[in-house]
């Protein structure tokens, strides 16, 4: 097992002018860690996966496999196992064939090869399907297949790009608890890059979550969750609402600040907030950390619905809020019989869940 470092990483493309697709990215991959690059259409997660796979080189950084640098090696100098979006099968070759393919390029001999094919397609839970065709079987299995062919060169990392991308609802749930059990039994430090943050959320150790080139946070699922470092993290993880308020005081970690109705609530901050008295905290709130509560309620905001979203667990009242122009806000809540949009109601927010971020 090894751990990967990207040490100041930055790519530019030619074509592309002055903008770098990924711009001074430091992260560092403990050993046997499953750890996601998550971010929006276009923030860099392939690029950077594309580099630590040695598709495309850094204009400038280094790339570490443990005390390796690898930041110049040609892709099969790394000994990477790659998983695409597409599989990247060969449609006329058996899953056996398919799976053999890395070994018979590392001239493998034939004995060895097929007692590791079958440790490999028993790693995926496809015991006994060597001789069945690519085509006859379906995208899931297809997905396994692509696993073990990665997996049976014994890479030192295992990169895996929006692996699950064309499968449907169910069969991504079902795969992605499949890929982290291989991944735990294998041991093998992996990198995954996907725009869902759900995903991200259910498979990942660690997340970094990139946005326009740049690494905006690193931390393990709950991290990102309850302690976004900044709106953009706050508003692209779940459906987090972002209040501006006023401050009243300030300690080093936590921040009193007043609320559209008057009320006072004192919020945890970050280390070095930085915010004083009369400055404006940026204060995210989730939508299941609000309560329904009587309008003429002290300290609570009030407002109208002007939505209300039945997800299932609960129901998204989508509120406006009185007196901010601006104040438009998502609460997860248990809906009493009667409400309609159009209603006046009460909010209560859950001081002790709610948190500072950064612009
Ligand atoms: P997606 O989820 O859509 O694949 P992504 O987060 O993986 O997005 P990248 O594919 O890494 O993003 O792209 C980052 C930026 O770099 C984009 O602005 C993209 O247009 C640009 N880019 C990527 N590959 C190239 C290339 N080969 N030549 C020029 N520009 C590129």
């Amino acid at each position: 097992m090894i751990d990967v470092t990207l040490e100041s990483v930055s790519k530019r493309f030619a074509r592309a002018g002055d903008t770098a697709a990924v711009d001074d990215v430091d992260i560092n991959i403990a050993a046997g860690e499953f750890f996601t690059l998550l971010g929006p259409s276009g923030c860099g997660k392939t690029t950077t996966l594309r580099m630590v796979a040695g598709f495309y080189f850094p204009t400038s950084g280094r790339i570490r496999f443990g005390t390796e640098d690898v930041t110049r090696k040609p892709p099969n100098k790394r000994d990477t196992g790659m998983v695409f979006q597409n599989y990247a099968l060969f449609p006329h070759m058996s899953v056996a064939q398919n799976v053999a393919y890395g070994l018979k390029i590392r001239k493998v001999g034939r004995a060895e090869s097929r007692r590791r094919v079958e440790e490999a397609l028993a790693q995926v839970h496809l015991g006994g399907y060597g001789t069945r065709r690519i085509d006859e079987l379906s995208g899931g299995q297809q997905q396994r297949v692509a696993l073990a062919r990665a997996l049976v060169i014994r890479p030192r990392t295992l990169l895996l790009d929006e692996p699950l991308s064309n499968l449907d609802a169910k069969l991504r749930e079902e795969t992605r608890a499949e890929i982290r059990r291989i991944q735990r039994e294998a041991g093998i430090t992996s990198i995954y890059v996907t725009h869902d943050q759900a995903e991200a959320m259910a498979m990942s150790d660690r997340i970094a979550v990139m946005e326009s080139g740049r690494v905006q946070q690193i931390g393990s699922p709950q991290e990102i969750y309850h302690q976004p470092a900044n709106t953009f993290v706050a508003r692209f993880i779940g459906r987090s609402n972002v209040l501006s308020l006023p401050v009243v005081s300030a300690t080093a970690t936590t921040v009193d600040v007043r609320l559209p109705g008057g009320g006072r609530i004192t919020v945890a901050a970050p280390p070095e907030h930085g915010l004083t008295e009369s400055a404006t905290a940026l204060v995210s709130v989730r939508p299941e950390h609000i309560g329904l509560c009587a309008s003429t309620e002290e300290g609570a905001l009030t407002g109208r619905v002007t939505e209300l979203e039945f997800t299932g667990m609960a129901t998204n009242l989508i509120v406006e809020i009185e007196g901010e122009p601006e104040g438009v806000m998502v609460a997860a809540v248990e809906v009493p019989a009667g409400l309609s949009v159009g209603d006046q109601i009460g909010l209560r927010l859950n001081a002790d869940r709610m948190w500072v971020v950064r612009p």
